[in-house]
């Protein structure tokens, strides 16, 4: 009988020739276990999503609830569901004030209790960002969109069309016209922000270039031409999102309000869910003119949308996000620079970190000797050099230092092997 790697190898779709082919057999908490005993930390959490843990207690049960109710009932828009409706509500909520200021009359600047937002619940990043765009482009009447140079937004056509990397888009062109691209974090940039701009996408905080947070006054600069452009400011929070920096939403931490918010990844606390989020004065443009010009079969589906909500609910009730500032100072505290030689530099806010060594061979040794001590780490698509570290939020003081004891027994080891 073929073992589970090669019936893996043979009939599962594969990315990369060297899949990691690591077999879980369950996953709590921070922790993954295999066969044998084995048990990993997992401190990229699925890739920014397990931001709960994996299998929190309140989500599973919200699941559980769900399914003894219904799950699949309609394409999406069309019945009155009560996991949407709530998860929206809520969601709406999470913001200060409506969104997209800029575009209201000022009778329909609402203040921040009775605030006017709508969630467009979708399956997945790549399938809220083109949403966003299509929302933007329906709204303005404009074709032209900016994204950043290093940005990564998803693998759908458009998604891939608003970052730069050529290695990622050359084999899959033509892709969407009339994008253009500005320098992430640079002012000297925005200029090619226009009339003409219906929209510019960024990741409010860069993940997959190697975890690159803006300066405050940039993105206030680009809140502010978006503005004097009548350009629709679109805030891709789908890797930095929903608690992942110490805060809800990683604008917050620049004081600026978005047009439209994007996010995917662990707002589903596990489960596969997107959405992007407007004024309802925006969104109210997709239901019309054509109407259904935007649709999902599966968007915000019921299980996902209770487990998105119980994920919300853990976050704000628990006060999740209240020391995650200290667990990021203990991260920082224990691996920089000073801490090992081998450490080139330690970046990040909140738990969206990366430690950088000085190649991508010296890294996936490192990588390598942490999985055999008992932690998964990673690298970016864009940044092969650093190592990804973005662990569950309720990771403990305590669990902290194991892994970072394990990281640094890996790079002890690496560093002998190179010698
Ligand atoms: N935007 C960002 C910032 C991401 O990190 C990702 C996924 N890594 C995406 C979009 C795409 O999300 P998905 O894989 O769910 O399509």
């Amino acid at each position: 009988m073929l073992s589970s790697r090669q019936l893996f190898l043979n009939h599962v779709a594969q990315t990369s020739p060297f899949p990691l082919a690591l077999e879980v057999h369950q996953a709590k908490g921070i922790y993954m276990y295999g066969s044998k005993n084995k048990k990993w930390i997992d401190v990229i959490s699925g890739i920014g999503v397990s931001n709960v843990g994996h299998r929190h207690p309140k989500v599973v049960r919200a699941i559980q609830k769900q399914l003894r109710k219904y799950m699949h009932l309609m394409v999406y828009g069309e019945f009155i569901q009560t996991p949407q409706v709530q998860l929206a509500t809520a969601l709406s909520k999470t913001f200060k004030t409506t969104l997209g200021q800029d575009f209201l009359d000022e009778n329909e600047k609402v203040d921040e209790i009775n605030h006017a937002n709508a969630v467009y619940f979708v399956n997945s990043g790549s399938e809220a960002i083109e949403g966003a765009i299509k929302l933007a482009k329906r709204f303005t009447g404009r074709t032209e969109l900016i994204g950043c140079h290093n940005a990564y937004h998803g693998s759908t056509h458009a998604a891939l069309s608003l970052g730069t990397s050529e290695q990622w888009k050359q084999p899959f062109l033509p892709l969407l016209p009339n994008v253009n691209h500005i320098c992430f974090d640079s002012e000297a940039c925005l200029s090619q922000i226009t009339e003409k701009t219906a929209a510019v996408v960024i990741e409010t905080v860069q993940g997959e270039a190697g975890i690159r947070v803006p300066q405050k006054e940039y993105l206030q600069a680009l809140r502010k031409k978006c503005t004097e452009t009548g350009t629709i400011l679109i805030c891709d929070e789908i890797q930095c999102g929903f608690g992942r920096t110490g805060k809800l939403w990683a604008f917050e931490h620049f004081d600026i309000i978005p047009d439209i918010v994007v996010a995917a990844k662990g707002m589903g606390g596990g489960m596969p869910i997107g959405a992007f989020m407007a004024s309802q004065k925006m969104m109210s443009c997709l239901s019309d003119n054509p109407i259904l010009g935007h649709i999902s079969t599966f968007g915000g589906h019921p299980v996902s949308c209770v487990a998105s909500l119980a994920t919300l609910k853990v976050i704000q009730e628990e006060n999740l996000l209240d020391n995650i500032q200290e667990k990021h100072d203990l991260f920082r505290k224990l691996l920089n620079p000073e801490k090992h030689k081998a450490i080139k530099e330690f970046r990040g806010i909140g738990l969206m970190l990366a430690v950088e060594f000085e190649s991508f061979d010296f890294l996936q040794k490192v990588i390598a000797h942490c999985l055999e001590l008992g932690l998964l780490s990673d690298w970016f698509l864009y940044c092969d050099n650093s190592m990804r570290i973005a662990p569950p939020l309720i990771i403990t003081k305590k669990e902290i230092k194991k892994a970072c004891k394990i990281i640094l027994e890996a790079i002890e080891l690496t560093e002998k092997e190179n010698s």
